[in-house]
């Protein structure tokens, strides 16, 4: 084949290659059946051992570099003022810009303390999108969620370059209806994790920021995933492609009061997490919590090698070649599946690619739980391990009961950093495939028991 015959293409590739490799068990068909079915049809409810392609989630599951490795050797165990709380401490005001920083032990332990520290009982917290964790500390601190996320984001199928931008007008109605007095801060979450990953834009963040700081409302990000939203940012916002990506950050950064952090995403570790502010007053108040719900300010419930491992990481993620091909990884399986016709959310996130379950088996009513139904069945085919985000993970509102009926109902297929390879995925998109060839068969669950609290974690299933 002469080169005019080739496709005008030229393939990227990670910027790494492996050095150690972990063995993954491949079990039959029969074992996937009998191993779902003990798990009461809950993936989270399976043991690693009987997975074979884990994509739960990208929480805690990348692959560390050897550099991190190496500072895992370079932990400093001291109780207090351990020399890595510092270098973590540098990297984060360095690539997020933040003046003070409360280690703790993952994401949730940041909402934790921030909603101790700014909600009062009957105060109202809005949000792009409501996220788990985040909302139930905001409602145990004595707040209500309010959702302000644009319209076109709970459509899985409209295609938008910032799916995840938080609506100003409902934003506004929020404060003329409650009062701003009554409204601590708004959480920008970046990108929007329950949306499918969908970024926000630059303008949209400074926008937020402006109208909450003309009525004293602050903004804290969830920057769980805000590398990868500046990435987003750097393609498709006018005016940043000649930007880096860690540029990027640090702007999106320099419009919000703080964040709250999950060091187990973005940072490339599998333990960890933060709060940043830049408000004296709150840091005060945080930093006098921490050390009764996690541990003394300068560990947060973390080992000083797990701290150089997240400063570490913190630095390899705002490369823009590691960046590309993390994302470019997703990427590539969402195109293969929209070529094939299956029904995802589009267009593609960062972290994840989101089945359109409703689209998968519209035969199913929501309380037969669809997306749930979908995942146990992917993995009855080939062992690969996805979760539901839908009506499960939604939960019930806590004055009526009833659950909330999301509308979006999907699964996740969560990529980690650094650990699979294009053929893994390619082997993803043929089960996604195998399992919509057969969904007028899928019957749908009920669910036989229900915890309290984030029902998704230990619910279990019986099939219909
Ligand atoms: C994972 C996650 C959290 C919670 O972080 P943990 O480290 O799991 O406690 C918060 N927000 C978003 C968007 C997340 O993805």
């Amino acid at each position: 084949m002469d080169a005019s015959q080739r496709p005008a293409r030229r393939s990227w590739a990670e910027p790494w290659k492996v050095k150690m490799v972990e063995p993954i068990a491949m079990l039959t068909r029969d074992q996937r059946e009998r191993a779902i079915r003990t798990a009461g049809y809950n993936t989270f409810l399976l043991k690693s051992e009987e997975v074979y392609i884990d994509l739960l989630t990208d929480s805690g599951t990348s692959a560390m570099s050897d550099w991190q490795w190496a500072g895992m050797m370079l932990g400093d165990e001291a109780y207090a003022g351990s020399k890595n709380f510092y270098n973590l401490e540098a990297a984060i005001r360095k690539h997020y810009g933040y003046k003070h920083i409360v280690p703790t032990h993952q994401g949730r332990g940041a909402e934790h303390l921030l909603s101790k520290v700014t909600i009062k009982p009957g105060d109202f917290i809005p949000g792009n999108m409501y996220f788990t964790t985040t909302r139930v500390h905001q409602e145990l601190a004595g707040g209500t969620f309010v959702d302000v996320i644009i319209d076109e984001a709970h459509d899985p199928e409209i295609e938008l370059p910032f799916k995840g931008n938080v609506d100003l007008d409902k934003f506004e109605a929020l404060i003329r209806k409650v009062g701003a007095e009554k409204i601590p801060y708004i959480t920008v979450h970046a990108t929007v994790n329950m949306a499918g990953g969908q970024p926000v834009s630059m303008a949209n963040v400074k926008a937020v920021s402006d109208l909450a700081k003309t009525h004293g409302i602050k903004v804290f990000l969830d920057a769980t995933r805000a590398v990868e939203n500046a990435y987003f940012i750097q393609q498709r916002e006018v005016g940043y492609s000649t930007k880096s990506v860690a540029e990027i950050l640090l702007e999106f950064c320099s419009h919000s009061d703080g964040c709250t952090m999950s060091g187990k995403k973005d940072a490339l570790v599998n333990i960890g997490g933060w709060l940043a502010v830049n408000d004296d007053r709150i840091f005060e108040d945080a930093t006098n919590l921490v050390v009764i719900y996690e541990g003394l300010q300068t560990y947060g419930g973390m080992a000083g090698r797990d701290m150089e491992a997240m400063a570490r990481g913190i630095v390899e993620s705002v490369q823009d070649d590691h960046i590309r091909a993390r994302i470019g990884q997703v990427e590539y399986l969402g195109n293969k599946l929209i070529e094939w016709g299956i029904p995802i959310v589009r267009p593609v996130g960062g972290h994840a690619i989101y089945l359109d379950a409703k689209k998968f088996c519209p035969h199913l009513p929501q309380d037969a739980f669809p997306a749930q139904t979908l995942a146990a069945e992917l993995y009855a085919d080939s062992g690969v391990r996805a979760m539901e985000r839908g009506i499960v993970s939604a939960g019930r509102n806590k004055d009526t009961g009833d659950h909330y009926y999301p509308k979006l109902e999907l699964v996740r297929l969560t990529i980690p950093r650094r650990v699979y390879t294009q053929a893994h995925m390619d082997v993803v998109a043929e089960s996604v495939a195998a399992v919509n060839d057969e969904r007028a068969k899928i019957r749908g669950l009920r669910m036989v028991y229900e915890p309290k609290y984030l029902r998704f974690f230990q619910a279990r299933f019986e099939p219909n």
